[in-house]
């Protein structure tokens, strides 16, 4: 066990070691600007039936509400080809394996004793906007975050630590790139995209978990179709 602090080299290291296609590193904070806008889109009523996101909204804000004391989000990408079907399952572990890494070099303390502290679209998390935070990616006019390389056929966990990563490079948010292009927008069944905001409502995939169509068209996932 090192006496030294986990560095930002350290997390990468042990993530790829772990397999990990992706991560970044965020402080915790409760996210204003985020939570405005969520606030205004719920009192819209454009969330549909999805009540959970009414509901745990401290939290949802604020990961410290979750996971007290915590320090350091690691967030974690897994390509859809690596996480399989059970994509939770996959992650979470991926995500464990990690911790046991991390836990082996930097001892025990650096994780909660008494709290849960690896998330994959199981908690109250902002998922995609921490993912942006962290520098992973930018919201293509899908909606969904685009990795530049990986594209957003990935999966976002998180490892919540009790300590600070040091040597974390300052995040450079990644610009929007989707430049011209409108093929999600074009190909979507229910017209969901390219309004001035989103609305759950009209989102196949949302009435029938079954609509990967502005994904499938997205360049950034090799145009699949
Ligand atoms: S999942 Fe399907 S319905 Fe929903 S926005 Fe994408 S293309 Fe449109
Ligand atoms: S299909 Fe084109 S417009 Fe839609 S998210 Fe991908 S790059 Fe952006």
């Amino acid at each position: 066990m090192s006496a030294r602090g986990i560095t930002f080299a350290d997390v990468r290291r042990l993530s790829q070691q772990a397999g990990l296609d992706d991560i970044g590193v965020v402080a915790p904070q409760y996210w204003a600007e985020q939570a405005d806008f969520m606030d205004g889109w719920l009192s819209n009523g454009l969330h549909g039936n999805m009540d959970y996101l009414t509901r745990n909204r401290d939290k949802r804000y604020d990961i410290r509400q979750l996971v007290p004391n915590a320090q350091t989000v690691i967030v974690a990408l897994l390509s859809y080809a690596h996480s399989g079907h059970d994509y939770h399952r996959t992650m979470k572990s991926t995500l464990y394996r990690l911790q046991e890494l991390l836990v082996k070099e930097f001892g025990q303390n650096i994780v909660s004793a008494e709290n849960q502290h690896i998330f994959c679209d199981s908690a109250p998390v902002l998922e995609r906007y921490t993912a942006i935070q962290a520098g992973l990616g930018f919201i293509g006019k899908n909606h969904q975050l685009i990795h530049p390389a990986l594209g957003s056929m990935v999966h976002i966990g998180e490892l919540v630590l009790q300590v600070p990563v040091i040597d974390t490079p300052e995040v450079e948010p990644v610009e929007k790139r989707c430049g011209n292009c409108t093929k999600c927008i074009d190909a979507c069944p229910g017209k969901a995209l390219g309004l001035p905001v989103w609305d759950a409502r009209k989102c196949v995939a949302y009435i029938t978990h079954k609509c990967i169509i502005c994904q499938q068209v997205c360049p950034y996932n090799g145009s699949i179709i």
